[in-house]
């Protein structure tokens, strides 16, 4: 079997298309749906990430408050304008671009954030209402999958899920927002790490194994049982003389290998990232409503 690919760089534009109708439906209601972003230092991958936030914001009509503060910004400082950005009502979400430099404390920046504009859905409020099934912002990682597994049409309820990856940002929340009793969820999650004593006896059940490991070759063709369905969430570099950067991006798949096996299979690049700036847009026009009274 050869697998279909899953392309996330069009299902994460059809939804930034149904976004930007939102937006402009809900700018004739004058509202606009306002992000601040923080980036502190001068970090080559955080830049250009959140470059890349900027430019979506600009595509979607979303109002993007830029804010470059050099990394020798102090923790005072960053907490100031933290706390602006809670108070200013132009503004829906507040994006703080991680890793923060050396020296600054990021969960106090985190704790800091007002839930309700905690659009990236790393504070404790929403991590917690996320785990009892309230309504919270869903991170955008995990949630961004989900979208990809509903969209290409494979069936979540009832299937036996594995993740590799138990980061508070990927394997976590995904692992508790597949077992909530809803629909669309419902699933049996097995979640494994560097611990795991087995890893390919868990990952040969699976009808579904997402890989968040940041690791090349994880999981490999022996350790996938035929017709699965296989999410790449890692973005690892390695070395290839033959780019002009003297490298390349690869997943912890590998790719030809598995897509001979599996039934569907996200690419890297081209699968599971371009849905993640699309769910932090999600989360700040689903803000902007909810302060507008529009949604709960
Ligand atoms: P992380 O914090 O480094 O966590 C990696 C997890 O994988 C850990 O739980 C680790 O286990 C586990 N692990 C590592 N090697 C393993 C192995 N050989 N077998 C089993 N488990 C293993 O990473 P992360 O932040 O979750 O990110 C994971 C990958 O996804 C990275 O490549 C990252 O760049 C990528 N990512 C992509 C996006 C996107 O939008 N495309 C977003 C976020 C992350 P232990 O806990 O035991 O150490």
């Amino acid at each position: 079997m050869t697998a279909q690919i899953i392309n996330g760089k069009q299902i994460a534009a059809d939804m930034r298309e149904e976004l930007k109708a939102e937006v402009a439906k809900l700018k004739k209601q004058g509202i606009v749906p306002g992000l601040g972003v923080i980036l502190v230092g001068d970090d080559p991958a955080s830049k250009s990430y959140v470059t890349a936030k900027e430019r979506t914001c600009a595509e979607i009509g979303v109002y993007s408050d830029d804010n470059r503060l050099p990394a020798d910004t102090s923790q005072k400082d960053l907490m100031a304008l933290v706390k602006r950005m809670n108070k200013a009502p132009e503004i829906n979400g507040i994006l703080v671009q991680l890793p923060l430099p050396k020296g600054l404390n990021e969960a106090e920046v985190l704790l800091a954030i007002d839930p309700a504009k905690d659009v990236d859905g790393f504070h404790p409020i929403n991590v917690g209402k996320m785990m009892v099934g309230e309504k919270a912002f869903l991170p955008c990682t995990p949630h961004g999958i989900i979208q990809l597994l509903i969209r290409s049409g494979v069936t979540i309820e009832g299937a036996d899920v594995v993740i590799v990856g138990r980061s508070n940002i990927v394997g976590k929340p995904l692992a508790n927002m597949l077992i909530q009793k809803q629909p669309n969820r419902n699933a049996t999650v097995t979640v494994c790490h560097t611990r795991t004593r087995n890893l390919a006896h868990h990952t040969r059940q699976a009808d579904i194994v997402i890989a968040a490991a940041g690791r090349p070759n994880t999981v490999t063709a022996d350790m996938i049982k035929d017709g699965a369905v296989v999410i790449d969430v890692g973005v690892n570099r390695v070395d290839d003389p033959t780019k002009k950067k003297g490298y390349r991006l690869v997943g912890d798949v590998d790719f030809e290998a598995v897509k001979e096996k599996a039934s569907l299979i996200t690419p890297v690049p081209g699968g599971v990232g371009p849905m993640t700036i699309t769910m932090l847009m999600y989360n700040t026009i689903e803000s902007a409503k909810r302060a507008a009274g529009l949604a709960k």
